[in-house]
């Protein structure tokens, strides 16, 4: 009764809000969008691949800004309004939105918690990898979108979701996934082809975050970590110790450093093993619009160059 009572008095919270927010934008913006498919997605990389399936067709808001952390994430009354009119929500899942919940809280909130929801998950079809952290095992890694193969079904996930929500332009949205997808394949055979001069005892990856699970193992790379997922407690003095034993054990020669992490951990772990910081990588988050990595394939491109020189020097 008391937990209906404040879904009740939280439901005429936000409909007090959601009014606030309609009176204020009846002109400018809301026109923009007229006759087009309005979706949401959760972070930066979902944004950028269902951009490029749903073209001129979609107008796209999403939620946890670029270069935040979509592991934990607070709405704003706006993207509850969003979410709540959106056509279609599309979100990467595999855990990935849940360190707060907030993206279930959110679902609930604008209604879309239903079965028949337009609500997409693009790591369907995923095979999902598992995290190893004593009392996490058992929880899915969510950075399946390291592994190009994985880019490429978030792509067609993409596409059935879109043709799903707006049949009528089936036609457009298969011939723009098609040729998204053409640049993946190529994208990832060109990665391939770019490590194979790695030598393998080389081919030894450390950042922050254990975010590159999926990575590893579509190109045969040994992923380590200070902390396995983003979370409150992070770069800790036992995760600190225990990533300069495994540095100074297997002589590594290059760190690398995510550029939606702070840098702290990652410098003392530097200043510790005199091993020096080969490079930032994109792992949560797109670059800033115009710069290098502001796209999917861009943050790939920079992700397997900054790696591949690092580790050859
Ligand atoms: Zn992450």
């Amino acid at each position: 009764m008391l937990k209906k009572l404040s879904i009740l008095l939280l439901s005429l919270f936000l409909v007090g809000v959601l009014a606030a927010c309609n009176s204020e934008k009846t002109n400018g913006n809301e026109e923009k969008g007229e006759g087009k498919v309005q979706v949401v997605t959760t972070y930066s990389i979902v944004y950028d691949i269902v951009k490029n399936v749903g073209g001129d067709l979609v107008d796209i808001h999403s939620l946890a800004p670029i270069g935040s952390n979509p592991h934990e994430y607070d709405p704003l009354p706006e993207d509850v309004q969003k979410t709540t009119d959106a056509d279609a929500v599309f979100y990467n899942g595999l855990n990935l939105e849940e360190g707060n919940s907030w993206f279930s809280k959110l679902m609930e909130t604008a209604g879309k918690d239903g079965e028949d929801a337009p609500v997409f998950l693009m790591s369907k079809d995923v095979e999902a990898k598992y995290l190893t952290t004593k009392g996490k095992e058992g929880e899915e890694d969510p950075h399946a979108w390291l592994d190009v193969r994985n880019g490429i079904k978030y792509a067609e996930n993409a596409r059935d979701g879109l043709i799903k929500v707006d049949p009528e332009n089936k036609d457009v949205y298969e011939k723009n996934a098609e040729e998204y997808i053409a640049k993946l394949e190529k994208l990832h055979s060109d990665a391939k082809a770019k490590f194979d001069k790695i030598p393998a005892e080389k081919r030894v990856l450390v950042t922050s975050e254990g975010a590159f699970k999926y990575f590893s193992d579509a190109y045969e790379f040994q992923a380590e970590y200070i902390w396995e997922i983003n979370q409150e407690n992070q770069g800790t003095p036992d995760q600190i110790t225990r990533i300069v034993d495994i540095i100074n054990e297997k002589e590594i020669t290059g760190l690398f450093l995510e550029t939606s992490i702070d840098a702290r951990s990652m410098e003392a772990v530097s200043r510790e093993t005199n091993v020096p910081i080969m490079g930032k990588v994109f792992t949560d988050s797109l670059a800033a619009p115009g710069e290098d990595g502001d796209t999917y394939i861009s943050m790939m491109e920079w992700n397997i160059n900054k790696i591949s020189e690092g580790l050859t020097k």
